[in-house]
């Protein structure tokens, strides 16, 4: 799939990621739901919460509260709670910064060819999936969204593999 492409990308082309075990809050919104885009699934890292949503719009602000004071926080909060969001923790090595990567620049213009918003959005209000932006924030999502009950630990058979 395209982002089998992505991953395969040659080691000169792929940017150094943080060498900490790290994880990361990523939710297909609304439209990527609707749009069946289950390929926003396989980004490769260790999936270890997820869930189906219909957020509040009480909810969405919490979640966008960063933006309050932009032009577009009344619809982005209205986008994010009007229908089903899919809900994930994933994590890994550098697994924050990978994940925007992977998901492309927030205007979809800008976003890059291989990418999920670059491939699949049209307009920004529109761009399918989030993932967040830094340390701090994936802290404050991953509470937000999740219970620790609702994540769990465990070790893949590949990891010996992947990290050594
Ligand atoms: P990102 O989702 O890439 O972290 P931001 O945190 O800046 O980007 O914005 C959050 C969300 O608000 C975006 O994903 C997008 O859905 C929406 N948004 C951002 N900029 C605009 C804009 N100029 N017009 C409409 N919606 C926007």
């Amino acid at each position: 799939s395209w982002i089998t492409g992505l991953l395969a990308l040659p080691a000169a082309d792929q940017e150094v990621f943080a060498a900490e075990m790290e994880r990361t809050f990523i939710a297909i919104k609304p439209d990527g739901v609707q749009r069946g885009a289950e390929d926003c699934l396989e980004l490769g890292f260790k999936l270890v919460g997820i869930k189906v949503v219909v957020p509040s719009k009480d909810f969405a602000q919490k979640h966008y509260h960063d933006l309050k004071e932009r032009p577009f926080f009344n619809g982005s909060c209205d986008f994010l709670s009007s229908g089903p969001v899919i809900a994930m923790v994933w994590e890994g090595e550098g697994v924050i910064r990978y994940g925007r990567k992977l998901i492309g620049a927030t205007d979809r213009q800008k976003s890059e060819h291989g990418t999920i918003r670059g491939d699949l959005a049209v307009v920004v209000g529109r761009n399918i999936i989030h993932g967040s932006n830094g340390p701090v924030t994936a802290k404050d999502e991953i509470n937000l969204w999740f219970k620790p009950q609702e994540l769990v630990s465990y070790t893949t058979n590949a990891e010996k593999w992947i990290y050594g």
